[in-house]
């Protein structure tokens, strides 16, 4: 899969596609992730990317020709490409879109500075607009990293056999479980006894108990409306039963 951040700071960009996740991706041929520089695709000598808005205001407005230039650039690398405006007011993301998005041969991603990119560009460049929340950044490159790593982790084989997204939160209905790892006792407390009893039955069930209390206490909002398994619903009618008796004895 192809990925291309247009930014006006490629140098903000590139040093996180060097570590991690995303070298070892790249290394083994899964993705190829560069940044291009905005700024080569301007003309004249001062090569500007900005100008004032017309209509008056504060700040400054990206400059639509060296965006779209830059944009048909990168689909010429890739021209299955989808491009991606970052802005505050796209839809916000989430893990079924980073699935859907997974599926793409490319990405291109337009990091906006200042008051953002002129219009037109969206009209006529841009496949989506998505937002990483409800608050505003100074610039689009972290909300890009911030999607690309969210996508590239969903890749088939990327995440190889030893981590798997297939039990991630919000895969399913439910926050993953609980992790514990060495040493067994830590600040006087210990793993779960039933981790370290080498069950692998009791082990699931206990993780996916888990699973039901911290979406319960995190996240009750993704249990609403959910069709829960035989299994999910003896656990939650074991602790509604427990809970009835402890307030009937109160
Ligand atoms: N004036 C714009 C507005 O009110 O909608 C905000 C511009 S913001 C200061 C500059 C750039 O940061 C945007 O063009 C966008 O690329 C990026 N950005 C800021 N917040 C973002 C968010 N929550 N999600 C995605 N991109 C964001």
């Amino acid at each position: 899969m192809d990925f291309t951040v247009l930014t006006i700071f490629p140098e903000m960009v590139e040093p996180y596609l060097q570590y991690g996740m995303f070298r070892k991706a790249a290394e083994e041929g899964y993705i190829r992730a560069s940044a291009a520089n905005i700024r080569d695709y301007a003309s004249g000598r001062h090569r500007v990317t900005d100008d004032k808005p017309y209509g008056g205001g504060c700040g400054m407005v990206m400059k639509p020709e060296p965006l779209t230039a830059a944009i048909h650039a990168a689909k010429e690398r890739c021209p299955g490409a989808r491009v991606i405006h970052m802005t505050p007011q796209g839809r916000p993301f989430d893990q079924e879109m980073a699935r859907n998005l997974s599926l793409c041969s490319g990405l291109v991603f337009v990091c906006g500075r200042y008051e953002g990119i002129d219009e037109r560009v969206v009209a006529h460049a841009v496949d989506e607009e998505i937002s990483i929340g409800d608050y505003v950044l100074t610039g689009g490159e972290l909300a890009a990293l911030v999607v690309m790593d969210a996508v590239i982790r969903l890749i088939p084989g990327v995440l190889g056999g030893e981590e798997s997204a297939e039990k991630d939160s919000f895969t399913g209905r439910l926050l993953e479980h609980a992790h514990y790892t060495r040493p067994a006792v830590y600040h006087g407390e210990s793993v779960p006894d039933i981790l370290l009893s080498g069950n692998h039955a009791a082990i699931e069930s206990w993780r996916l108990e888990s699973s039901l209390v911290r979406t319960f206490l995190k996240r009750p909002d993704l249990m609403e409306d959910s069709v829960f398994s035989k299994e999910e619903a003896r656990i939650l009618t074991r602790w509604r039963d427990r809970l009835s008796r402890i307030i009937d004895n109160s």
